[in-house]
């Protein structure tokens, strides 16, 4: 049976940087989670933050990408310079993925760490842009499929052809 990888905090688990949850309502999840397909990661919570935990974005919105490679760093909102924890979280995801075998992920939009599709800009004023996490951008570059909690459909038509 093909293994998911979910966000924690979409979970259920208190670990956003508020130390709350954004716990999904998706029906699907809610299967995958009764087969025991799920397995939920907190990147940032792996990476050595606590909870709660000051906002982070990535410098200038870079998307994670820029991170791995260098590019950007990750600042929290008090100016602390979370980089390393961040990108700690993110070999952390990457190593449950892979113990694992897991091809396919399911995590939260707009993180820092898990957004897929769009990240805040660096301004900490509440604006996103298009851009990826630094978890997911990891996972993409080692070939894991990554989806946001709004695009699970996407996902399931991803397992049938992992798993048809
Ligand atoms: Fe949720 Fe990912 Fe943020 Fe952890 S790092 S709280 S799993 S969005």
């Amino acid at each position: 049976m093909e293994r998911i990888l979910v966000s924690a905090c979409l979970m259920g688990r208190r670990v956003r940087y508020d130390g709350r949850a954004k716990t999904s309502s998706d029906a699907r999840l809610a299967a995958w989670r009764e087969e025991g397909r799920l397995v939920p990661h907190c990147p940032e919570v792996s990476g050595g933050l606590p909870i709660p935990r000051p906002a982070a974005e990535i410098e200038g919105g870079a998307g994670g990408a820029a991170v791995l490679s260098g590019a950007a760093r990750v600042l929290a909102s008090d100016g602390s310079d979370v980089t390393a924890e961040f990108l700690a979280g993110a070999r952390s995801a990457l190593a449950v993925a892979r113990s694992h075998g897991i091809r396919l992920a399911v995590l939260k939009e707009g993180s820092p760490s898990c957004g897929a599709l769009s990240i805040y800009d660096g301004t900490f004023s509440g604006r996103r842009g298009p851009g990826q996490g630094v978890t997911t951008a990891l996972l993409e570059q080692h070939g894991i499929r990554v989806f946001t909690e709004d695009h699970v459909d996407e996902a399931a038509d991803y397992l049938r052809t992992l798993e048809p």
